[in-house]
């Protein structure tokens, strides 16, 4: 029986932990969960897995959902301190670090120290923090599986159980990208479009931030500094192609020319549940693939002039230091604005590539480093997008 602490709770990944928690009992148990404001979703839960420990991100939320669910044993708290503290209970054996954004860097850092298997969906930790997140990996020696599609259907196509040898037997790591809802959109269309439209992803359901990502091609951008992280390799060792149908979930190519891939139908559940079950592997209710059906598989090359995103990423990634982190918060930033329609959808990639141009790139030596760089480039991102408004 594992013990798991689901951080991000309510949201989509969140959800589809829950569905394997709940086909599961004889395997799971949900001892704690996070959330930040959305206390009626987590009064469901509340009530029907019964976890130990709950968090919420404010005290208000937390006092009303206590209130929502008076007859519960369980114990209810809000704030840093308290995520970080539900990650290292002895009862927990995984944490699924599932939270939105930089957000999720802390806590996800507490559990990797604590020792438990990580099951990493939030990969805005890994871009921000990279380095210092692997050198904590690495010297608490904890299992690492990547929840990202991608990094979940590379992690099984390489040889895993030979230390080293993918390093001189990989030729390159193929990371396949849907392309979106705009993908043959012109960039005069993709002028006006709205915030419901560039949510609407083709094959996947996802939590906003992560469908607006998606969209702009920011989402692949992210994944290919998180590949580079968790894989230990560069954007010149990785080729982005985009294939919209997302049933080849990324490859890995060869030196002998073959090509292994990790293919099935687009649902979370099968990374999240690969995650919470590796070495084994157990049911997800996700219908298995009828390639009659799909029939047609198609590939091509990004578009980097309508898609800039994906250049920003790998240009920050050799910047090295703080720019990945100042990359995340400008689009965090600016996909939030895009949201709240302050910007239109290509002022994304415009409001990112300012912020990554004019803030002062440093190196990573400490956690503060990443957490100024982070601050100072969400300032930067707010003032280049009050001077669009003005
Ligand atoms: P959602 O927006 O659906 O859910 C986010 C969760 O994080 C919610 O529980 C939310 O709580 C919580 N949260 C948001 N902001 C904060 C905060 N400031 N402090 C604490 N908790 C917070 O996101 P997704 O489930 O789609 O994505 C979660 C992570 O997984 C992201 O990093 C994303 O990139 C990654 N991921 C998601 C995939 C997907 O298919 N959805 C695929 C691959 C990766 P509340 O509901 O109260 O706001
Ligand atoms: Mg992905």
């Amino acid at each position: 029986m594992q013990g798991i602490c689901l951080l991000g709770a309510t949201g989509s990944i969140g959800q589809s932990t829950l569905d394997i928690i709940a086909q599961h009992p004889d395997k799971f148990r949900l001892v704690s969960a996070s959330a930040n404001v959305s206390v009626d979703k987590m009064a469901q839960i509340c009530r029907r897995f019964k976890p130990q420990r709950i968090v919420m991100g404010s005290q208000q939320a937390r006092d009303e959902l206590a209130t929502l669910c008076a007859e519960s044993s369980t114990s209810f708290e809000w704030g840093d301190e308290a995520l970080q503290s539900i990650v290292a209970d002895a009862q927990v054996d995984q944490v699924m670090a599932a939270i939105m954004g930089f957000a999720g860097l802390k806590p996800t850092l507490a559990g990797i120290r604590a020792g438990k298997r990580i099951l990493l969906a939030n990969k805005e930790s890994l871009v921000t923090a990279g380095k210092l997140f692997m050198d904590e990996v690495a010297q608490s020696q904890v299992m690492l599986l990547p929840i990202d599609s991608e990094h979940n259907a590379i992690y099984q196509s390489l040889p895993q159980h030979k230390a080293g040898a993918h390093k001189q037997d990989v030729d390159k790591i193929i990371l396949t990208a849907s392309g979106g809802p705009f993908r043959t959109w012109s960039l005069d269309e993709m002028a006006n479009v709205t915030p419901a439209q560039a949510c609407k992803h083709p094959n996947w359901s996802m939590g906003q931030k992560i469908s607006i990502d998606s969209a702009s091609l920011m989402n692949k951008g992210l994944e290919l500094i998180e590949a580079c992280w968790l894989f230990d390799v560069t954007p010149d060792d990785v080729e982005v192609v985009i294939h919209p149908e997302s049933i080849i979930h990324s490859m890995v190519s060869y030196r002998d020319g073959s090509v292994i891939s990790q293919m099935g139908n687009p649902d979370m559940k099968i990374p999240i549940a690969y995650g919470m079950t590796w070495p084994n592997r157990v049911e997800t209710n996700v219908p298995s693939l009828n390639l009659t059906q799909v029939a047609k598989l198609h590939f091509e090359a990004p578009d980097l002039q309508r898609f800039p995103n994906l250049q920003l990423a790998a240009d920050a990634w050799f910047m090295g230091g703080t720019a990945m982190a100042i990359l995340n918060a400008a689009n965090e930033v600016a996909v939030a604005a895009f949201l709240q329609h302050r910007i239109g959808f290509l002022q994304i990639a415009e409001v990112n590539r300012t912020v990554l141009e004019q803030a002062d790139i440093r190196s990573v030596n400490q956690l503060d480093d990443v957490f100024e760089a982070d601050a100072a480039a969400r300032l930067l991102a707010e003032q280049c997008i009050s001077c669009g408004e003005k």
